[in-house]
């Protein structure tokens, strides 16, 4: 509960909700959190905010927090509260025994998307020490892997291209998968903005978001595809660009590969990806994705934003290669309203990333197989690191399941909740001689451990966020850590016991180190981030004040390049046994699995999930508003109560999965991403039907 009070001084800080990481004002009375209000000097809010930062911070000191480390020798014992010092040693002690009988690789740790950029590094630097492996993932693995993968691979680099202010020069801008005034208020607003100024609007999604229904909306299409066909989606838009002429030659011939255009273009020309050839897979009439084709490459400047309806399917990486294809191909990349725009979901996915989180590679996307690179960070680090990638979060379950897994540190994420197929990833969890914990809540995960520790939240810590425009914000301290501990103290303490020795007095030390081996991260440091408020990188010698646009000039690869997009239709399809297909999303006053927002006021806005079914597959089944639905898949069942909706098209089912009780993992499959392995958590085949109520 939050003391009310006027206030008495405040301390600028960033929102841990979605990536785009508004700044806010935390007044405080005493060491009491009166209030978040926005702060107008934040780049990335210019004194907006929405329900979730501005209110939702209750949380903070919610009776639930775990307040003391806790340890137990088996999942099936009780708790026992310890010292910080008791449990660290047990921790490093279990570690220590079990590299001991099965081996350096049998360890390994999940880096957060919540925590600091210094907290992420830490933790993949101990992996990497301490550990000695390259077992190191990040939640990332389940939402923007495949951003990181199919940017990298066309345009040179694991990131959006633009600043959330540059939609405010669009003329077009296309949403793909995304719904950013429920999951991205502040920039939804921004978009809105341009949208009411006369800019239109395309959207690419299986459900009529709120975007659509924009007051004075100028010019707006609606492509309603089926999940799981986003890439007959962009290779059909790609596809009118080139056989009607309307590519942007001269880009084309001055900053991309031309032999791999040429190959590109071949491809797509072809007419299997005709937009009539594709309606069956899409189910969008062919004219009206030839009329948004046009109106996307003849605007003097078209935006592309697209979000996690991109990325968790089994082709996330390809659809995110075939955007980056289509912004290419006409022009629209390296000025203001244009780009390639992924939108984070939490407030450092671009952060986590950035530092080397992934099993294959290091702070600043440095392969481990990279040398030169490796190098730098053995020298620093005075270890060797192995020029093999380590496991992936899947891996690591699967791995368990066989017993060549055996302990997992996880910071700040709950994996039994929010990974696909909650059987296997408990039963992966299970199998574990040692599971380390250390969040702000006794979450689902932790019912596996063997070890809490207390973790702490962006109002106990100092450190940075990235967010989905590379903006690198301040977090400061705002109240002290309830448990005593910063999360970067706790990853360096275990460090120490493990006998990896770290020594780091404040999170800005870190950020040093980081600068020192990350090139893109070269010129941050806490002294130019008091004096610039923020900076978006790449900051370094070539861009001392960092880069609000990136690939003005040229690519980090030189040229950029065209990547074959083929379709590959998933495998988890509708039929006669799961007719329906069901997807997912978010609403505006929750956040996630909801840990937060559901132990704040913001409750009051959403307390169930709930099952949108359109009114014809509603009456086909019987089903009435309100009635409860049993819903089954491949993977399992759960149960939740029908809201007829027309916002899905007739044969789509979709839900939220902000309270535990939803169950919408329990439900969805195993199939993943085939470049990165994020789940395909937007196409589950189910059937529906009514059942008494649970
Ligand atoms: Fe926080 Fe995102 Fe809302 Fe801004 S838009 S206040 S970053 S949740």
């Amino acid at each position: 509960v939050i003391e009310m009070g006027q206030p008495e001084h405040s301390v600028v800080t960033t929102c841990a909700y979605c990536g785009v990481g508004c700044s806010f004002e935390a007044e405080m009375k005493g060491d009491k959190l009166v209030r978040m209000l926005p702060y107008k000097g934040g780049e990335a809010n210019h004194g907006h905010s929405c329900v979730k930062g501005r209110f939702a911070f209750g949380y903070a000191t919610h009776k639930d927090r775990i307040r003391a480390p806790m340890i137990r020798d088996s999942i099936d014992q009780p708790w026992r509260e310890v010292s910080w010092e008791g449990a660290i040693g047990f921790a490093a002690g279990r570690l220590k025994a079990i590299q001991a009988e099965h081996g350096r690789e049998s360890v390994g740790g999940i880096t957060s998307s919540r925590c600091t950029n210094e907290e992420a590094y830490l933790v993949q630097k101990l992996i990497r020490t301490a550990f000695g492996n390259n077992n190191t993932d990040t939640c990332a693995r389940v939402c923007h892997s495949p951003t990181g993968y199919g940017l990298k691979q066309t345009l040179g680099e694991s990131a959006g291209t633009q600043t959330f202010d540059s939609v405010l020069k669009a003329d077009c801008v296309l949403v793909i998968g995304a719904n950013p005034t429920d999951a991205h208020p502040v920039f939804g607003s921004l978009l809105r903005r341009r949208l009411r100024e006369g800019a239109s609007l395309l959207v690419a999604d299986p459900r009529h978001i709120d975007l659509l229904d924009t007051p004075h909306l100028n010019d707006s299409m609606h492509l309603p595809l089926r999940p799981g066909s986003n890439v007959a989606m962009v290779n059909a838009l790609a596809h009118v660009v080139i056989n009607e002429g309307l590519e942007d030659s001269d880009f084309i011939a001055s900053r991309c590969d031309t032999d791999g255009y040429n190959q590109w273009r071949d491809f797509i020309a072809d007419e299997r990806h005709a937009p009539e050839n594709v309606e069956e897979i899409t189910g969008v009439p062919g004219d009206k994705v030839r009329a948004a084709a046009r109106a996307f490459a003849k605007a003097p400047n078209a935006a592309i934003y697209y979000g996690l309806g991109v990325t968790e399917h089994s082709q996330g990486s390809t659809t995110v290669m075939g955007i980056a294809n289509l912004a290419l191909a006409t022009g629209n990349i390296g000025r203001e309203g244009v780009g390639v725009n992924p939108l984070r979901g939490q407030n450092n996915v671009q952060g986590s990333c950035d530092m080397g989180s992934f099993p294959h590679e290091l702070p600043g996307y440095q392969h481990v197989s990279d040398s030169v690179a490796r190098g730098h960070f053995e020298a620093a680090w005075g270890v060797e690191i192995d020029p093999e990638p380590g496991l992936r979060i899947p891996n690591m379950f699967d791995a368990a399941i066989a017993g060549a897994f055996r302990a997992m540190y996880v910071q700040g994420e709950d994996i039994a909740q929010s990974d696909p197929n909650t059987q296997h990833v408990e039963q992966a969890l299970r199998s574990l001689d040692c599971l380390i914990v250390q969040d702000i809540f006794l979450n689902e995960t932790a019912k596996f451990a063997h070890v809490l520790l207390p973790g702490s939240t962006f109002l106990e810590k100092n450190g940075t966020f990235t967010n989905a425009e590379r903006r690198i914000n301040r977090v400061r301290k705002v109240m002290p850590a309830l448990a005593g501990k910063e999360d970067w103290e706790v990853t360096q303490e275990l460090s120490n016991a493990l006998g990896y020795p770290m020594n780091y007095s404040h999170p800005s030390e870190i950020m040093d180190e980081i600068a020192s081996l990350t090139p893109s991260f070269a010129g941050v440091n806490y002294d130019k981030l008091e004096q610039y408020g923020s900076l978006q990188w790449p900051c370094n010698d070539v861009h001392p004040e960092g880069s609000p646009i990136m690939h003005v000039d040229d690519f980090p690869i030189g040229k950029a390049k065209f990547a074959i997009t083929e379709f590959v239709p998933t495998t988890e399809r509708a039929n006669r046994r799961f007719p329906l297909l069901l997807t997912t999303g978010r609403i505006l006053s929750q956040y996630n699995v909801g840990a937060q927002t559901r132990r704040t006021e913001n409750q009051v806005w959403h307390n169930e999930d709930v099952l949108e079914v359109h009114p014809h597959d509603a009456e086909e089944r019987g089903i009435n508003d309100g009635d409860w639905l049993g819903i089954s898949s491949r993977a399992g069942h759960t149960v939740l109560r029908a809201r007829i909706s027309e916002r899905m098209q007739p044969g789509v089912v979709y839900t939220t999965f902000h309270h535990p009780h939803s169950g919408a993992n329990v439900i969805t499959t195993d199939n993943s991403d085939w470049a990165t392995n994020c789940p395909e958590y937007k196409v589950t085949a189910v059937q529906v039907e009514k059942v008494t109520q649970p």
